[in-house]
């Protein structure tokens, strides 16, 4: 072959392709939209809740479930603007903090940001905890007014750093002259007010507010809203929308997943200079994302429940029928060709454990007649992208 004949103008030939996207923009997460379909109802309730802070009032704190990528982010979002917007225009003095407290996890670190939010300097680090609180007590209570702080992804703050903070934040307001703070709490998790100490459940909990998965028709109107925007006119097979939303209805009803699947999918078909989107596209777009969660999911697990994974796939590359005995003998070898401390059976039996409940592998108890019973274990995701990344980190090892 002659490449030069045959690949030249290559750049050309891509440039010159009629790219599919008109803005792809709108199917990132960090997109607003102008409408949220089927969240009327939650914004309303999230509405008249927080509505007493435009009287000059407190609202009461509010807590907001959901599984993720059912809105809850962009729901608050969208209300505290609004909440924002209107106070303006009636001069109601109120203002409202957003915080992930997926990123700024620390009691240290909420408070500062909240601080810096209302004007005050507090450096990075090395303030005691008190006197960073005292800098927001100070920053807000200059004049009257309502604070109300949303805390995204609470139940990772509480779990990392416990309920500390929000105990303080739910008793700010007796130590406030002025101001008035009100509190929405937004979790993923369902049960992480076990979590708390009952005072702090008891004050955040005042109100709650359930967000409900997405079903697939819901997801479909959600997808079409987005694809309008993101797509040129008529490059989207028929059934495109509505298998995406399938698919992301499968996985609990998940938006962000539905428009990952778009978007990808979107990209696949752009990339091999196809000028429609089909339903090909969007299984392997569906594929390439399970991929990729996995690998994700595989790259932070601990070297010893990687080893235990390798065995396992090694020994599933010969023969299907594995038991917990064959990946302990085998990891034993690897441990100690790389070095490695050797655990217990016991402890591999925990770690491939986890491994099933991560979704990495199924396990399954068999009888053996009279040698007694065993574990089989299964894998269940492709191993090729596994064995690679694995391979990787042991290259390291040695
Ligand atoms: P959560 O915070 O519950 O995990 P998000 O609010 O971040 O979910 O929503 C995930 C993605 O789905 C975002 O990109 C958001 O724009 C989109 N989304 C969720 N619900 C809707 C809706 N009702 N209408 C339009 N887009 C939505
Ligand atoms: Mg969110």
């Amino acid at each position: 072959m002659n490449i030069r004949t045959t690949f030249s103008g290559i750049f050309e030939s891509i440039l010159q392709r009629e790219p599919l996207f008109k803005n792809k923009e709108a199917l990132r997460h960090s997109y607003t939209p102008n409408e949220l379909p089927h969240r009327d109802k939650e914004i309303r309730q999230l509405a008249n809740i927080l509505a007493p802070a435009l009287k000059g009032e407190t609202p009461s704190n509010v807590l907001i479930y959901g599984k993720s990528g059912t809105g809850k982010t962009i729901v608050s979002r969208f209300i505290c603007r609004e909440l924002i917007n209107t106070s303006k225009k009636i001069g109601v003095p109120v203002n409202a903090t957003y915080v992930n407290c997926e990123i700024t996890d620390t009691k240290y670190r909420v408070l500062a940001k909240l601080a810096k939010s209302f004007g005050a300097k507090v450096p990075f680090t090395g303030w005691p905890t008190d006197k960073v609180y005292n800098a927001f007590k100070e920053a807000i209570d200059n004049k009257k007014r309502t604070v109300v702080v949303i805390l995204d992804e609470i139940d990772r703050l509480v779990l990392k750093s416990g309920d500390n903070v929000i105990y303080n934040l739910t008793r700010i307001n007796s130590e406030l002259k002025n101001a008035r703070v009100s509190i929405v709490g937004i979790s993923n998790d369902l049960k992480f007010t076990s979590y708390l100490d009952s005072r702090v459940k008891s004050s955040l909990g005042d109100e709650e507010i359930v967000f409900s998965p997405y079903n697939a028709k819901q997801l479909e109107d959600i997808l079409r809203q987005r694809a309008e925007i993101a797509f040129k006119e008529s490059v989207l097979e028929e059934y495109v929308i509505p298998l995406c939303a399938a698919f992301a209805a499968r996985d609990h009803g998940d938006a962000r997943r539905a428009l990952d699947l778009l978007r990808v999918a979107g990209e696949l078909a752009e990339r091999e200079g196809s000028d429609r989107v089909t339903e090909e596209h969007v299984r392997r777009a569906n594929k390439k994302i399970e991929a990729d969660n996995i690998a994700q999911v595989v790259r932070t697990l601990p070297t010893q429940s990687k080893l235990v994974l390798y065995s396992m796939i090694l020994l599933e590359e010969r023969d299907k029928n594995i038991t917990t005995g064959e990946v302990y003998e085998l990891y034993k070898k690897l441990c100690k060709a790389f070095s490695i401390d050797i655990l217990t059976l016991r402890r591999v039996s925990d770690i491939i454990s986890e491994l099933d409940i991560l979704g990495i592998l199924s396990t399954r108890v068999v009888s053996k007649g009279r040698y007694g019973r065993t574990k089989e274990i299964k894998l269940e995701v492709p191993s090729r992208g596994i064995k690679i990344i694995i391979e990787d980190e042991l290259r390291l090892l040695r």
